[in-house]
Order: structure tokens, then sequence, then C-alpha cells
């Protein structure tokens, strides 16, 4: 007789163990390691999905009281072993239930037709796909209108299409008409997946340089050890522009060649049309690509591709890790120091930790790829346990930029009270005579920082968040104020609501109130704006990123999404307005984010031919982040980071568990907070900070309470981290309250 151990798919603690199960007879060839089964389960034996993550041939209980596994999912994947190994390590590491991290490695299928999906593509210009919707509207045509507005709104249209059932179904318009209009010439339907596009042929062109000396050299490096059945941990350091993206294609190839398979993560907000092609352009169909907005449906359907074989390249934000490939020889990791590597869901897992471990446990090798590494990863290098590539030029012709630093105090003494230092002016008049363009960044959306009143001192805050409201501009005017965390939306009030005084008004600068400025100081110039304002819905990142490659707009402004990945080679000049904004973010990774931040800032000038400039505006211009920033100069600021977070006992020197108790009730938050802590007394030599109101004390109406425990052992941390679960399993009375673990983020 053979029994499964059988996780059942539900989210709660207590039910988080392997359940025993009689595995019918002529169920016994399906029922394997990693099927998805269905049982009955509970006093009322009520069906439920569950894994199987082990075999046996001896029952735990009672044979005859032992129930037996009711179906064997013929549709669903099997996982692969090494990935249920995987989730058990996550489990254990992350404190995620087995069902959760589970979860987490493979891909559930949610429905399971086949479906043919069909796009439909423009096969004419935007511009004339506006005048012909011009046209058919003046003729009352209202479906053809429908369908081209359609197309007209649909983000990255060109290279993705609209689909056609969205056509059929939601616009409501006949497959006649489309036919007709198909016909016309003035669209083309076509049953290509995402990225696999009309534009294909084009993309099959492939222009490979020849490496350079450093990168040749990684490449033989690594080559050499590969052949020789060496895996390992690769950190490739190299500045930005410096391909890395090249010596990653000619690692993959390779790897390919030795009938290997390879997985790329690349932060979703870096998985641009523009990077994806390089890919396609390289391995044309043996690439798959995943990306946040894949139904749970195809993203299984690129899972079951892998599986099969039909790829053997996965490009894809941190989920992609989880790729079912049998014959895995290396996983890349692009931009390894981006904080969207950091799961903030159950399991909070980072995909460069789980990247090393999947790659140990399939004998893999992983490359980590950044012009800032994360002190983590580098600290790892100089312990010996990844390999360091250095690569210190830009290739191609391109130079490093010269950055400047300027003093905003220096400023304001010279009577200069424009956000736009005078250097920075004169700089941008340049290229607006030349034109050539500029990149303006500010990490901050909205109007302005916030709003208060100049008598009483009031700031407007979030009715349901400890935090300010954010001031937004309509129509030349602040109108309302928004919570830039719950959402929450609120009129612009005209006197404070404290003290009745009408003098309240805007502090700080946002990205709308800058776009408003460039537009008065330099009239004859085009601006686009690009940050989560600008984005959401259609209005998406890839058609501000276009017209502004396209050079229809001279200025850029935005936030952080500017400076990451893109590649202008027009620009020739970029300005940091406040260089310090993220240095007093409350963390201690801040000055960390503000070196990464300013460093790939200014990486984005002098891309091309011509060369670039950079300007750091800052009230703390000795600040080390932000004058080994301007220096790029990565050593330099690891060295002093480094001893900082030894002095302070922070991660990567040693591990911190950040407990974060959540309640609707004050008194009940503050209350579980110190039970927390006597639970958490009870292990000894813990290095205990708080409990104290969190950062943010508030969020969407949940009171939360913060704790932080450092300590050099990690296996301690994990234990506490057990202990506090356990205990709370038990607490009637905290049954409304919630508590989250957060470890090294
Ligand atoms: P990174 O990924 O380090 O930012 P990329 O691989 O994107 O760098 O390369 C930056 C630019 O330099 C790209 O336009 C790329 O085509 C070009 N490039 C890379 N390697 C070479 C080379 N060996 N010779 C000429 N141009 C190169
Ligand atoms: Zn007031
Ligand atoms: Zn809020």
């Amino acid at each position: 007789m053979l029994f499964a151990e059988v996780i059942v798919d539900i989210s709660i603690k207590s039910l988080d163990r392997p359940f025993q199960y009689l595995v019918p007879q002529e169920m016994e060839g399906q029922a394997v390691v990693g099927a998805q089964v269905v049982i009955p389960f509970g006093m009322g034996n009520r069906q439920m999905k569950g894994f199987i993550i082990g075999l046996s041939d001896t029952p735990n209980f009672d044979v005859n009281k032992t129930k037996r596994i009711l179906k064997v999912e013929k549709q669903g994947v099997v996982a692969e072993s090494h990935l249920l190994s995987l989730a058990y390590w996550m489990k254990e590491n992350y404190g995620a239930s087995m069902n959760d991290a589970i979860k987490a490695v493979m891909p559930v299928r949610r429905e399971i037709k086949e479906k043919v999906e069909r796009f439909i593509f423009p096969k004419i210009s935007m511009d004339e796909l506006a005048a012909q919707r011009d046209f058919f509207l003046q003729k009352h045509n209202v479906a053809r209108v429908r369908l081209l507005n359609g197309l007209l709104e649909q983000e990255s249209v060109m290279e993705e299409g609209l689909d056609y059932d969205y056509v059929v179904k939601v616009l409501k318009v006949s497959q006649a008409v489309i036919r007709g209009l198909e016909e016309r010439g003035l669209i083309l339907v076509s049953s290509k997946q995402l990225y696999r596009n009309p534009l294909e042929n084009q993309l099959q062109c492939d222009s490979r340089p020849l490496l350079n000396q450093e990168q040749q050299a990684v490449v033989d490096s690594f080559c050499k050890k590969y052949d020789s059945g060496v895996r390992g941990d690769y950190l490739i350091h190299g500045v930005t522009g410096s391909g890395k993206t090249e010596i990653y294609m000619n690692l993959i190839e390779h790897v390919l060649d030795q009938g290997q398979q390879a997985i790329v993560l690349i932060p979703e907000i870096a998985l641009t049309f523009q990077t994806v092609n390089r890919f396609y352009g390289r391995f044309g169909d043996k690439v798959s690509i995943m990306h946040s907005r894949l139904s749970a449906g195809e993203r299984y359907d690129q899972f079951l591709r892998a599986k099969r074989g039909e790829i053997q390249i996965m490009i894809g934000p941190r989920s992609a890790l989880f790729t079912p490939f049998d014959r895995l020889g290396l996983i890349v990791m692009d931009e390894e120091h981006e904080s969207s590597y950091q799961s903030d869901s159950m399991p909070k897992y980072h995909a460069r930790e789980v990247a090393v471990q999947r790659g140990k446990m399939l004998g893999a090798s992983v490359v980590l790829g950044s012009a800032t590494p994360s002190l983590e990863a580098y600290y790892r290098c100089e312990k010996g346990e990844y390999i360091l590539y250095s690569l210190k030029r830009r290739a191609g012709s391109a130079g490093l930029p010269d950055v400047q630093i300027v003093d905003m105090r220096e400023e304001l003494k010279a009577k200069n009270y424009s956000v736009f230092s005078r250097p920075l002016q004169k700089m941008i008049e340049q290229r607006l005579a030349k034109k050539e363009q500029v990149i303006l960044f500010l990490n901050r959306r909205g109007y302005a920082g916030f709003v208060s009143c100049r008598l009483c001192g009031e700031v407007i805050q979030c009715d349901s968040c400890s935090v300010s409201l954010k001031p937004h501009e309509y129509g030349g005017r602040v109108t309302r104020l928004k919570c830039h965390y719950c959402g929450a939306e609120k009129p612009m009030p005209s006197v404070c609501p404290v003290c009745g005084s009408k003098y309240i008004g805007t502090f700080g600068l946002g990205t709308q109130q800058v776009e408003e400025m460039v537009r008065k100081r330099f009239p004859g110039a085009g601006v686009l704006r690009m940050d989560a304002d600008t984005t959401t819905g259609k209005e998406g990142h890839n058609q501000i990123l276009r017209a502004f490659s396209e050079q229809q707009a001279d200025i850029l402004v935005g936030t952080q999404m500017i400076v990451k990945g893109h590649d202008f080679p027009n620009v020739t000049l970029v300005g940091v307005l406040a260089a310090d904004l993220s240095l007093n973010a409350n963390h201690y990774r801040a000055s960390e984010r503000t070196f990464q931040l300013l460093a790939q800032a200014a990486g984005r000038a002098g891309r091309g031919e011509k060369p670039g400039d950079v300007v750091f505006q800052t009230y703390q211009p000795e600040h080390y982040s932000i004058v080994s920033a301007a220096r790029e100069d990565y050593l330099d600021f690891y060295r002093q980071e480094l001893a900082v977070r030894q002095m302070l006992h922070y991660p990567p020197i040693s591990n911190i568990l950040e407990v974060l108790s959540f309640s609707k009730e004050k008194e009940k938050a503050t209350e579980l907070s110190v039970k927390l802590r006597e639970e958490i007394e009870k292990e000894e030599g813990i290095v205990l900070l708080g409990p104290n109101d969190a950062p943010i004390a508030k969020l969407r109406d949940w009171y939360r309470r913060v704790m932080y425990i450092k300590s050099g052992d990690y296996p301690l941390l994990c234990r506490v981290r057990n202990r506090l679960e356990a205990w709370l399993l038990m607490q009637e009375e905290y049954k409304d309250c919630m508590v989250t673990f957060d470890m090294n983020s």
C-alpha cells in the first residue's frame, strides 16, 4: 500500500503540516511527489486541494481510518521535487507556511482551456490611426471608432497589440468590422504572442559587437570554469553601460551550447521592449518572457513550455526564478541591488538568496550584475563566497559623464530661490540650444511635499494613515490632497482645519511642480513627466519613454522610474534636483539607496556619442553617499557604508529581524507588542529594540508597532520567529491582530 504526505492548500498556520492519505491503487502511477490532488479534509470531509510532498509505504495511523485521495489532477503541473525542496528551504528561512511556499514556486493552473490568443496590431502609424479615427467619427462609423480608439489607448500597441477577445466582447466590435479594417490595410490580426510581433523579422537581426578586452576576460574566465564542471556564484560589478548585458548573452550562449538552460531575472521596471528585444535578436524563439500583466493561466502556459523544453531561456521579474527547467545551467540576475527582488508577500524571500540556493540544488551557476552592487553581494565577494568580476570602463565609445555637486546653501546665499541652481540653468539652456535632451530627476511625485499652516504649524494628514497628504495639482491649482499609501483623497482646504487661519500652503517640491517650473523657466522646451501619476492605466511607461526617445520632448521630468535602465543616446545632461531627499528616509538602507539612485541617475547621461554632464543639487554636499556617487566610486562608498553597518550591527555584518504587530485598536496594538517582547526575552542573548510605534504608526486604519532584533546568529533569529508564531497561534484574544516578520529586508 502507498501513502502520501499531503500539504493542504489552505492558509491556516495550524494546518500547515503534512496529512497522510492512502493512495488508491489505480492512482499509484500518477500520485508522484509534487502532484496536485483532491482530498477529503476535516470533520465534514470537505473536498480540498493539496500537494503531495512525500510518499511512503508505512501508515502513520490505523489504515482503516486513513482517508483516501479522491483524485490526482492531470491538468496540474507536477512540481519538480527540487522545487519542493526549494519551497521547504524558503519556508524554513522566511517563516512562511509550506502551502504559501509551494504556491510561490509553482504556478497553479486556474483555467484549463487551451486558447489561441489573437491580437490586433495597427499597420499604420499612431498619427494615421488617429486621422482614420476622426474620419470614421465624421461618418458615424461608431464600431470602427471604438476599435481605433481601443488601439490608440492601448499602451505599446505596436509591440503587444490589442487582445482580440477584448475587442469583440468588451468593445463590442463585430468580427465583420475587424475583417473590414484588416482588408483596408489599417490593422493586422495575428495570433503571435506578446513580444513576438509583426516586427519579428526585424528583431531577428543580430548585431553583436566584438567584445572588448574587459568583457572577453569575464566570458573566458566563466566559460573555462563552466567547462571544467565548476558551478559557482559570481558578481559582475560594471559601471553603467560597461556592457554587462552583452556578457550575459555570451554566457547564456555558452550554456545553451552545452544543452543547458538559463533564467534571466530583470526588474519589472527595466523589462522594456528595448531590453527584451536584445535577447530576441540573439536567441529568437528560444526565449520566453514573463511579466506581471500575464494572467495565472498565461503564466502557467509559459511554465509548461519551459517544462516541455520548448524554450531554453526565460526572462522575467523575480517569479521567473521558479521556471521549471530541468537542465538549468545558469541564472542571471541583472540589477542585483534592486529592491523589487525582495518579495513583499509571504514568503518574504529575496530573489538573490533563493537564486543562489536553487543554483546549489541544481548545479547551476548564478551571475549577479550591477553598477551599484548591494552591500550583501559585495561583502560576499570579499568573503570569497562569490567570485568578483569588475568592469571599469563603458563599452563602445561613450565615456563616463562629468558629475558636479552643487551646494544649494550657496544658491540661497546668492539669493537664487529657484529649484534650479545657476549651473544647472545654464547647462539646460546650452542643451536646448544644441537640441540635446535633459533628464530632471526628483524622487517625489505629486505637486509638493505636504500642506501645512504657517500660523499654527498643523500638517494635513491622512485620516487612515499617520502620514502627510500630498498636494496634487489639476488645471494649474492644487485642488486635491492624496495619500500615497492608501490612496485616500481630500479636497485642499481653504482654511486651516485647526486654527482657521487662511495662511495654509504647500511646502517641499514634487514632480508636478517641477514640470510647471520647467515650463515657466524654459518656455520653448517640450516637457514630459513620468511618475506614478502619469503612468497609470493606458497612459503607460512605454508611451512616455518612446515619445522621449523619439525626441518629441527636450526635457523629461520624473521620479526614480526614469533613472532605471533606460538608454537615451541623445541625453547629455541629467539634473538631480534634491540628491539628499532619499537620505532622510528612516531606514538603515537609506544611504545605500541614495548612492544607488544617484549613480544610476548619473549613468543616464552621455550614453551615446556625445559626452554627458550630471548635476547633483544638495544641501548635504559632504555626505559620502553623494560624494562617492559623484565620483562613480563604488568602493569608496562600500567601505564607508560597511563601517557604519559594522558599528550599528546591521546586515550584511549582522542580521535584523523586524517584528511588526498590527491592530485596529490602538491600545491592543501596544498591549500585543509588549506581550511579544516578553516572549522574545525568553530567548537568551538577544539585542532587542522597541517596541515603538512604527515609522508609519497607522496605515489603512491599522495601528502598527515595531520591534527590531539584531543578532549575528541567523538560526537564533529563525528560532525566535518560530517561537513567536507558535505563541500567536494559541492567543485567542489577539485573533483579530496581525504580526509580520521581515528578515534583513
Ligand atoms: P550594461 O548592461 O552594463 O548597462 P550594455 O550591455 O547595455 O551595458 O551596453 C551598453 C551599450 O554599449 C549598449 O548600447 C551596447 O550595445 C554597447 N556595447 C556593449 N558591448 C560593446 C562592445 N564590445 N563594443 C561596442 N559596443 C558595445
Ligand atoms: Zn493653523
Ligand atoms: Zn492613507
